[in-house]
């Protein structure tokens, strides 16, 4: 497949493609990525050589050279002259840790929303539905150092009308504005966004608290972040669920997603089934986390994600700290194509190690 097929990203389904099909198409973006960070990005370049790379020219999937996420965080990674970097975006993690750091032009930028967009309107619909993010506003004006969170909210921001934030700085709820958005909206499909633990801790339990339910029955609700507070507390995806269509309404549309501040734009979204499906532009990978050779279906490893969007620094295959399974692929009983698996949790920090080892 030639380099011009950048442009059809838009005319493929986004969950339509089975397997022999799909990896035709993505590899041939992976391998013109690898070729043009290879060009582009010295210790990009530097990395394949150490690992006896040099084509861009893999032959499958399993074969296209991947950067490990904390990598990001060790060196300047960008394939994109400096005055041409029109947002840096950095991981969330507490001020002691060092942060990645991701490099945007303006052309891996729109590329990334146009892709998230049309990811995630395959569930809700074409048409804006109006929004309740469970965050404080404030969190998307500081454009030198962009977190992850204000990233995602303004990702999906493109997704909705009548932006409404539930909470105020102190994480609290909202309450005259949350009130004013349930009585305005409560016979009308409405898009719910916030990270996972946050929608769980500062609206879900408050909400119950106060007495409110079923106030937005046609909610669609899409929740990002990781699980562990939640484990912490013994919350279960379906605890979790149950919980939430309890406090909005029996009929509410869940959909955890999984994606990284170095993937923006290709997000695995949970489907009706459970499932985390990897979309036409996007695929996960599953590694053994000794030897990194790739596991079978139903084998725990380290999760590699892959996506066609980012040319502005090599984050095109990552292999990611988070542990998962590979549950099948283009059979889901949603009729989604594609891989779908599920994330069992982040490797502990002392058994990080792998690829990048041979700096
Ligand atoms: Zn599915």
């Amino acid at each position: 497949m030639s380099d011009s097929s950048m442009s059809d990203w838009k005319s493929i389904e986004v969950f339509g493609l089975a397997k022999a099909e799909k990896q035709a198409w993505l590899l041939g973006q992976l391998n013109r990525l690898t070729r043009h960070h290879q060009a582009h990005c010295q210790p990009y370049a530097n990395l394949l050589a150490g690992q006896g790379q040099q084509e861009g020219a893999a032959e499958s999937l399993n074969a296209v050279p991947y950067v490990a996420a904390r990598l990001f965080k060790m060196l300047r990674l960008s394939s994109t002259l400096p005055d041409n970097v029109f947002k840096t975006l950095t991981s969330s993690g507490t001020t002691s840790q060092v942060k990645s750091q991701i490099f945007l032009d303006r052309d891996t930028a729109a590329l990334q929303s146009k892709v998230l967009v049309s990811l995630l309107s395959s569930f809700t619909g074409k048409a804006r539905r109006p929004m309740l993010i469970v965050d404080h506003d404030g969190l998307t004006g500081d454009k030198a150092g962009f977190s992850a969170r204000g990233a995602g909210v303004q990702g999906l921001s493109f997704l909705g009308r009548d932006h409404t934030y539930a909470l105020n700085s102190d994480m609290t709820p909202n309450w005259p504005v949350i009130d004013d958005f349930m009585a305005k909206y409560a016979n009308e499909p409405v898009l719910i966004f916030g990270f996972t633990f946050m929608v769980w801790q500062h609206f879900i339990q408050p909400l119950i608290a106060s007495g409110r339910s079923n106030q937005l029955p046609q909610a669609l609700l899409f929740h990002s972040g990781g699980w562990k507070k939640l484990q912490d507390q013994a919350v279960s995806n379906d605890t979790f669920k149950t919980t939430v269509r309890q406090a909005l309404g029996e009929q509410v549309a869940i959909h955890n997603f999984y994606g990284m501040v170095e993937q923006i734009g290709s997000v695995f979204v949970e489907c009706e089934q459970g499932h985390l499906h990897a979309p036409t532009y996007a695929d996960v990978l599953i590694r053994d986390q000794e030897t990194l050779a790739e596991q079978c279906e139903g084998e725990i490893g380290l999760i590699q994600v892959l996506s066609f969007i980012p040319t502005s620094y090599p984050g095109h295959s990552i292999l990611t700290e988070d542990l998962g399974r590979l549950l099948g692929e283009d059979n889901c009983l949603c009729g989604r194509k594609g891989r779908y698996f599920e994330v069992l949790g982040r490797l502990p920090k002392t058994e990080v190690r792998g690829c990048s080892d041979v700096f």
